[in-house]
């Protein structure tokens, strides 16, 4: 995998030009910041003449359908074809082919020329270039990034503003944690010069809950949350039994994990959420509490020092005590 800098750039703007078919692609459950990443670099090649689409392994969530062409992604198996029949595909906001699923095996399969554009350390060899910006706060930022070396920035449009200040926002909580830093507030400050409606943006992702999200968010944090004192920890347990009770779907428990971490003597918050066929964890941090070392070590997954998540092939009444144990041991090997 060759890093992508100013010496090479033009190695790639060169494949980019001669590329006829490009995918770009996410990871499944997509965030605002894989999304914002995809249509956003989808949208300013598609202004350059190139024929785009975009790939997802699973459905936009509800709160991220105002996202301008998000109607136009190609979700799931389907995506199969257009992986196959692309000579570029860029991979946004995930850094191993296991985090597309169902598409895996399209991805690694494909004969396209492969570029990851991503913010999360510790990449898989699975691409001939790379941009990797681990101390930014989102692939968003990365791809404005790309864009700036490639020079297209004059390609930029409202829409593409909108994807991106979006993928900024989500992956930031709104500005809010330390990755978002100076250069994240002059990018954003550029993403807002294109008449954006940042207030839009704002309340279509964080004030456009359904009853039953709310509702659902009430019941986990009332009586599905526990403690465990001596490692600051708090924990959501959310069963199948409560997707049906609440009519879940899909992001709809996106943010209860950050909750928690509200409380004084909270460092870390974990949420178990029980799927058919395994447990999905999500894991954040506000200490010093790597939580993308947890993740690795004990749930088959990765991400950040303080955003994390993963799978576990477990019965969810299983959890308490492992989650327990496993904190004793990770503490004593620090
Ligand atoms: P979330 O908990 O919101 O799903 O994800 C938090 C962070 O962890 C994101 O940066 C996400 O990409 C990463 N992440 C979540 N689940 C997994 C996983 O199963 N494997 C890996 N490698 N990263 C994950
Ligand atoms: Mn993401």
């Amino acid at each position: 995998m060759k890093h992508i800098n100013k010496t090479n750039i033009n190695e790639v703007a060169a494949i980019i030009d001669k590329a006829e078919n490009i995918c770009l692609i996410g990871h499944h459950n997509p965030d605002g910041d894989a999304l914002g990443g995809c249509l956003g670099l989808s949208e300013i090649l598609t202004v350059t003449g190139k024929n785009c689409t975009v790939v997802l392994p699973s459905l936009v969530p509800d709160f991220l359908k105002f996202l301008p062409n998000s109607e136009k992604i190609v979700i799931g198996k389907n995506g199969e074809e257009f992986l196959q029949n692309a000579d570029l595909i860029f991979c946004i906001d995930f850094n191993a082919p296991s985090r597309v699923k169902i598409l895996e095996k399209a991805l690694t399969e494909a004969s396209a020329t492969k570029i990851i554009l991503d913010h999360h350390p510790q990449p898989d060899d699975f691409a001939e270039f790379i941009l990797l910006k681990p101390e930014l706060s989102s692939a968003s930022e990365v791809v404005c990034d790309f864009v700036e070396l490639l020079d297209y920035k004059k390609f930029i449009n409202k829409n593409s503003a909108t994807h991106l200040y979006t993928g900024i926002m989500t992956d930031t909580q709104n500005f809010s944690i330390e990755t978002a830093g100076a250069k994240t507030f002059t990018i954003a400050s550029e993403l807002l010069q294109y008449n954006i409606d940042k207030i839009q943006i704002y309340n279509q992702v964080y004030n456009t809950y359904s009853r039953n999200r709310f509702k659902l968010m009430a019941h986990l944090l009332n009586d599905k949350t526990f403690f465990i004192d001596e490692h600051k920890v708090a924990y959501i347990i959310f069963s199948r039994e409560d997707k049906v009770k609440y009519n879940y779907t899909t992001g709809d428990h996106e943010g209860i994990v950050n909750i928690p971490l509200s409380i004084k003597d909270t460092e870390v918050s974990f949420i178990f959420m029980e799927n058919l066929d395994n447990i999905k964890v999500s894991i954040r941090s506000k200490g010093n509490f790597d939580v993308n070392k947890f993740a690795r070590k004990y749930f088959n997954g990765g991400g950040h020092k303080k955003a994390a998540g993963g799978n576990i092939d477990m019965k969810l009444e299983k959890i308490a005590e492992f989650l327990q144990e496993k904190l004793e041991e990770y503490a004593k090997e620090q």
